[in-house]
Order: structure tokens, then C-alpha cells, then sequence
């Protein structure tokens, strides 16, 4: 199975003295004596090194961190597998490089159940288990939820742009909550988003770091952490606690042409903070040289005197901690890659190693920086002076292929060998070559990247038509970007294009075919053709491709409805609901989908949830309002319509209010209200509509009967 039983990377056996020495330090027996030492692990998201206090950045950020620092020790060169969420994290609690743990992208892979945790470890050692994620990118789903009794990862997403994240407070809220309920020795992991894109810091933090955004965001987090570590102190209970934290990447900020993450691999988003603290840590030590983020697995199971991994990549840091083995241990060398170039554009993927004096980066035009002289990697000696950098070119090239030949099968988030034959028995090709990619370096198509992301942001601004004129652009010079054709196709398809948009939506889904994503957006395509089997088809392989995922129930409900098959559709939409209930824009789709299948009440309630969790969302006050007028419940439309503001105006909602008071034979308000709508906007059609289907009515009932009953 992937992840376990191959040979050690090359990297490890090329550093065989600090191996033995680390693999022999601590084996003690697998139950935790009741004092045993508890482990409270911090991940703090796109986390750069030297913006944290004690690492030379602004110590009024990161009070919290640089006290711990004082107390503990911290490794001066901590470097991330990936500059990637999962994978890194991945990496962070298991000690296995990418190529091995096998989940080397977002949103498409998970960490298979042969790999072995460090939660597992400690669950299997009587630990109480928890776990707190700050974002959905971690959701259970993706695989590193195993070994935890407690994985903490619910989400409201709606009224949030971007990804669904939960700010610092409320992961320390959850945190302090579970340490409450636990008393004897525990494994808790904290992971704070919040200084990822974009930095919206909140108060009093904004004003504090003003024009310092993403600082802010850190101090945010820092303050944060400081009330769990206070909870600890207060009971007793820091000085058995073994405190680590570090961040699973940096952020570019500029540097190299990234603004943000992925697609680079530099010290700005590799680099990363590493701070221990604990009984068996010394206090004030700065640790030099390199070190990976796959060691602290290692570490913490030294620290808390249990066995070791058998087989990882990662090793137990602590002769370096307390100074004994000295010049005995090796040098490490730090191995990185991301594949997210390659899976989002269908550039090279890039693979990097990282010594304390030297940093390459394999890539199409290879890199290679000497370090002691050119520490922020700006002059690529590999092309400024290719005769001396030759040599040192070879080598590094050599340890890097034996990383990359440990590598284990990649698994998809798709579950297992019966969902991929149930695939193939649907007539889909599972490919298991490599995506096709057109061999562009990522430092060449960094504009295209840079330029997809405000693409992105322009949409989020709804500004369509510039968003829309960039990827067209984008899909023409980079035909093998699968994020350009998805997100050209959701444009195309918010224009009413079906089917421009659905050769744009099969275009990602032929490039990165293990995605969930793309086939959703061929089924929405092919659904906005009218082609319920096809559609059928593409949601059903989406929802193969990840049975957690509850939008490819929200589009089979919607062509169950189409169809006339009510019952299916009421269980479609529930069954999305169910599948993500505090998914705020689900629950409104299920609720969408149980109006129009005449459920009035079960609509109400899903729509009721909604707002429970987006109270924020003014839209959904006025489709409440639709709902409560619907079942006669008016004094309480009307409050729901007045805490709508501006929404309670919206064409689309007031023609839908409009035609509920129709059918319930209340005429004249109905006309009042399309009346409205058209004098704001006299060319929206469904109103212009509606008032002469309503005229006509009213017109004929008036015929026959004079009194109007909507009076
Ligand atoms: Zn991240």
C-alpha cells in the first residue's frame, strides 16, 4: 500500500549517522504513565520565518511565539515539505516526504489510511487525541482526521468569500473548550489559517498593524494561541506539556514574482518557522542548520518517549536539541516540491533540495543558488556561471531522483478500486498516466498564474467580463491550464453559454481527471443543455470521485426535479444537506430544490439553517421572506423582508415574492411588487413576465367574477 514498506528516501540513507543515532535514542513502553508528557501541536498557515519576532521579524506580532522561543528552543532553517496546505501538513504528522505519503495536492488527493500518523501513534499509546483545523482544505475527507478521536473540522461557508476558513478566536474557543474535557495526557493540533490570502485582520489587530495587513493577521493568531497556552498554565498542566510550532509554508509576498504560495519554490515559501518548548527542551537554544518539517513527527514521539516510526522520511531532532551528538550528526538536507503547477496550469511540476549552503531547484531551466552569498536566491548560478555550477548541478540531481524513486502510488481523494471499476463500467476512462503538461517552467508562466489569481479576484469584485477576457486569453497561450478552462467555464455558464462553457469544463476534467471539481462543472453544463443522462453521468462521476462532496447531489436533485421524479429529488437534496449540514450555501440549494418540489416546509427549515449559520447573508432574509409568505405566515414575511435591507429589493427575489402573493390570489400586492421591480428596472424580463401572465389572469377572473379577492 502507498506510503509504507518502500525504501527509505535517498535523502535519509544519505545521512545515515544522524539516522542511527536518532532511530536508537528513545524506546520506552507504549502506555502513557499518567504524568506522562502531553503534546500540543501549532501549525500556523503561511507563516514566513522572519516575520515572526524571534527569527528577526516585528516582535510587537508575535509576543506569544517569541516567549516561547525564550522558554524553548528554535531551529534557526526549518524547511516545509511543500508550499501547500495538505500536502505539507501531511508531511508535518507523518514524517513522510510528499512522493511517499502521496498527498501532493489540494482538493485532489488525501493521505491513504496505510499511512501511519502521529495521532495514531499517540492514540495508540492511551493519549487523548484532538484535533482543531482552521480551513476546509484540511476537511476530514482528505485523510489526516486518522489517529484523532476529536477532528475538528466543521465549517459555515456561506457569506465568506474564498475558501471556508474559521478565524483564530474561534479554533482557540474549540481548542480551550477540548482541553477542558481532557485531563490526562494528551495529542491536540492546532491549525490557525488565518494569515493565509487575504489578510483582513480583525480588530484590534487592524488598527494595530494599519498598511500591515498580513503581520496582522499573525499577531491575530499569536494572541490566540496565548489563551490556550494560558488555560494550560493556569491548571497546572504547560510545564508536562511539549509545545511545538511551526507553519506548513511561508508566503512569497512579492518575492520571485509569487504574491502568495504554490507555485514557487524559495526560502519565502519554504522557510518556516520551527519553536519547541517542553520539559526536555532547553530553554533559550537556537538550533543552527537545516532541518525539515518531516523531523517534528520523529521529534515529538522521541520527546514524549515513545517508540519510534519504523520507516519515514523525518528524523527525531533531539540530538540536536540537547547539544550531545555535536558534530556526530549530519548535516540534513531538505527536499520540497509542488505539483501545483502542474495539476492547476499544466506547467513542469518543481522539485527542490535545500543545504545550508546551497539551494536547487529542478525545473525546466534548473536553479541552483549558493546561499552564504546570495541568501534571498536571486542569482541562478546554473545559468550565470553553468561551467562552475555543472558539477554540484549533477549531484543534486542524482539525490533528488532517489527521492522521487521512493515515491509510492499517488491516491486520489476517489475511495477505492470498486468506485474506480464502477467508473469504468460507466464508460469513463481512469487514466493513471501523467497529466498531460506542455513542459513550461513556472517561473516563465508566473504572469499567467499571477494573472489567473486576479482573474479571480476580479470575479469576486464581479467584474465578469474582465475576469472573463483575461482566461480566454489564458485558455489560447496555455491551453493545458485545467483552473483557466474551470474557471472560464463557471463564467460562461453564470452568462447562460452552456455550451461554450461545457468544452471548457471537459478540457480540466481530460487534464486532471482525478479532480471531483471538473466533472461538476460538465454535469452544470450539460444540465444547462438539457442533457439530463450526460449530466447525470458527470455528476454521478463527481460524487464517485468524492462521495463527501454534496454538490453532485444538489445537481442530481435538480435533474431528478426536471424530470419530474419528486421523491428523488427530496432525496438528493437532503442527502446534500445531510452530507455537508453546516454548509450554509448547501443548505440553501436543498432548500431551492424543495420549494420547487412543493416540500414548502422542509424548504423553510433547510432555509431557516441557513441563516442560522450566514446571518450576514441579506439574500437569505429575503428568501425567507418568499417562504413564510408562501405559507401565509405574512407578519413574520414582512420582519424577514425588513431585515433583508437592499436584498429585499433584488428583481430575481421580489418577481419570486410577487408570484407566490399571485397564486395565493392576492393580485394587487403582487402587481404592486412587479410594478416596483420594473420601475427600477424596465427591461427585467421574468418581472415583465409575470405582470402580463398576472394581468392576463387577473383580466379574465375579473370577466367572470368582479370582486377581486387580492383586493
Ligand atoms: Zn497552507
Amino acid at each position: 500500500m502507498p506510503g509504507r514498506a518502500r525504501p527509505r528516501a535517498a535523502i535519509g540513507c544519505g545521512l545515515a549517522i544522524a539516522l542511527s543515532l536518532a532511530c536508537n535514542r528513545v524506546t520506552i513502553g507504549p502506555v502513557p504513565a499518567a504524568d506522562a508528557p502531553s503534546v500540543l501541536l501549532v501549525t500556523i498557515d503561511t507563516l514566513r520565518w522572519d516575520h515572526v519576532g524571534a527569527y528577526g521579524g516585528d516582535p510587537q506580532a508575535t509576543p506569544t511565539l517569541d516567549a516561547l522561543a525564550r522558554e524553548g528552543a528554535r531551529f534557526e532553517t526549518a524547511i516545509a515539505a511543500a508550499p501547500l496546505t495538505l500536502p505539507s501538513h501531511a508531511s508535518i504528522l507523518t514524517g513522510l516526504l510528499p512522493p511517499r505519503h502521496g498527498a501532493r495536492h489540494n482538493g485532489v488527493y488525501r493521505v491513504p489510511a496505510a499511512v501511519e500518523t502521529l495521532a495514531e501513534r499517540f492514540a495508540r499509546a492511551g493519549y487523548a487525541t484532538g484535533a482543531v483545523v482552521g480551513a476546509a482544505v484540511l476537511e476530514r475527507r482528505y485523510g489526516l482526521a486518522q489517529g484523532f478521536a476529536s477532528y475538528d473540522d466543521v465549517f459555515a461557508t456561506a457569506g465568506r468569500a474564498g475558501e471556508a476558513e474559521r478565524p483564530a478566536a474561534e479554533v482557540t474557543a474549540r481548542a480551550r473548550a477540548w482541553l477542558a474535557q481532557h485531563e490526562g495526557p494528551f495529542f491536540l493540533w492546532l491549525h490557525y489559517f488565518d494569515p493565509h490570502a487575504d489578510y483582513q485582520p480583525p480588530p484590534p489587530f487592524a488598527e494595530r498593524f494599519a498598511g500591515r495587513p498580513y503581520d496582522g493577521e499573525i499577531a491575530a493568531v499569536d494572541a490566540a494561541l496565548s489563551e490556550v497556552l494560558g488555560d494550560l498554565e493556569r491548571s497546572g498542566r504547560l510545564a508536562r506539556t511539549c509545545v511545538a510550532v511551526t507553519a506548513d509554508h511561508g508566503e512569497s509576498l512579492g518575492e520571485h514574482g509569487e504574491a502568495t504560495h504554490a507555485y514557487t519554490l524559495y526560502d519565502s515559501t519554504l522557510r518556516v518557522p520551527l519553536i519547541l518548548r517542553g520539559a526536555r527542551v532547553p530553554a533559550g537554544r537556537v538550533v543552527p542548520g537545516v532541518i525539515r518539517t518531516v523531523d517534528i513527527a520523529p521529534t515529538l514521539l522521541a520527546l514524549s518517549g515513545l517508540a519510534p516510526f519504523e520507516d519515514v522520511d523525518g528524523q527525531d531532532l533531539g540530538p540536536l536539541l540537547d547539544g550531545t551528538a555535536g558534530a556526530a550528526v549530519a548535516p540534513r538536507i531538505a527536499y520540497a516540491e509542488t505539483l501545483a503547477p502542474r495539476l492547476d496550469h499544466g506547467m513542469a511540476p518543481l522539485h527542490a533540495l535545500r543545504s545550508a549552503s546551497l539551494h536547487y531547484v529542478r525545473a525546466p531551466r534548473p536553479e541552483l543558488y549558493a546561499l552564504a552569498s546570495d541568501p534571498r536566491q536571486l542569482e541562478n548560478l546554473a545559468e550565470t556561471q553553468p561551467e562552475r555550477a555543472a558539477a554540484e548541478l549533477a549531484a543534486l540531481a542524482g539525490q533528488l531522483d532517489g527521492v522521487l524513486a521512493a515515491a509510492g502510488p499517488e491516491e486520489s481523494i476517489e475511495v477505492d478500486a470498486a468506485s474506480r471499476s464502477r467508473l469504468e463500467s460507466l464508460g469513463y476512462a481512469v487514466p493513471s498516466a501523467p497529466v498531460p503538461e506542455n513542459g513550461m517552467d513556472p517561473k516563465d508562466g508566473l504572469p499567467w498564474i499571477e494573472g489567473f489569481l486576479d482573474a479571480l479576484f476580479a470575479l469576486q469584485r464581479g467584474d465578469r467580463a474582465a475576469a472573463r477576457s483575461f482566461l480566454e486569453r489564458m485558455v489560447a497561450a496555455l491551453p493545458t491550464s485545467a483552473h483557466a478552462h474551470a474557471l472560464l467555464a463557471r463564467i460562461l455558464l453564470d452568462e447562460g453559454r452552456a455550451d461554450a462553457a461545457l468544452l471548457h469544463a471537459e478540457s480540466a476534467a481530460h487534464l486532471v481527471p482525478q479532480a471531483p471539481d471538473y466533472p461538476l462543472l460538465v454535469g452544470d453544463a450539460q444540465a444547462a443543455l438539457g442533457r439530463a443522462d450526460a449530466a447525470r453521468r458527470a455528476y454521478e462521476r463527481a460524487g464517485e470521485l468524492d462521495p463527501a462532496a454534496p454538490l453532485p447531489h444538489v445537481g442530481l436533485a435538480w435533474l431528478a426535479l426536471r424530470a419530474g421524479a419528486l421523491d428523488e429529488a427530496l432525496r438528493e437534496a437532503e442527502r446534500a444537506a445531510e452530507l455537508a449540514p453546516v454548509d450554509a450555501s448547501v443548505r440553501e440549494a436543498a432548500g431551492e430544490v424543495l420549494e420547487r418540489a412543493g416540500a414548502y416546509e422542509r424548504a423553510l427549515a433547510h432555509y431557516e439553517e441557513a441563516l442560522r449559520l450566514a446571518p450576514e447573508a441579506l439574500r437569505l432574509h429575503a428568501i425567507l421572506a418568499i417562504q413564510l409568505a408562501r405559507l401565509g405566515r405574512e407578519q413574520e414575511s414582512r420582519e424577514a423582508r425588513a431585515r433583508a435591507g437592499p436584498a429585499a429589493s433584488d428583481p430575481l427575489l421580489s418577481t419570486r415574492l410577487a408570484i407566490v402573493y399571485a397564486a395565493r390570489g392576492e393580485g394587487a400586492r403582487a402587481e404592486a411588487i412587479l410594478r416596483e421591480v420594473l420601475g427600477g428596472r424596465a427591461d427585467y424580463e421574468p418581472a415583465r413576465r409575470a405582470l402580463e401572465r398576472l394581468q392576463r389572469e387577473r383580466g379574465a377572473a375579473m370577466g367572470t367574477a368582479p370582486a377581486d379577492s387580492g383586493g
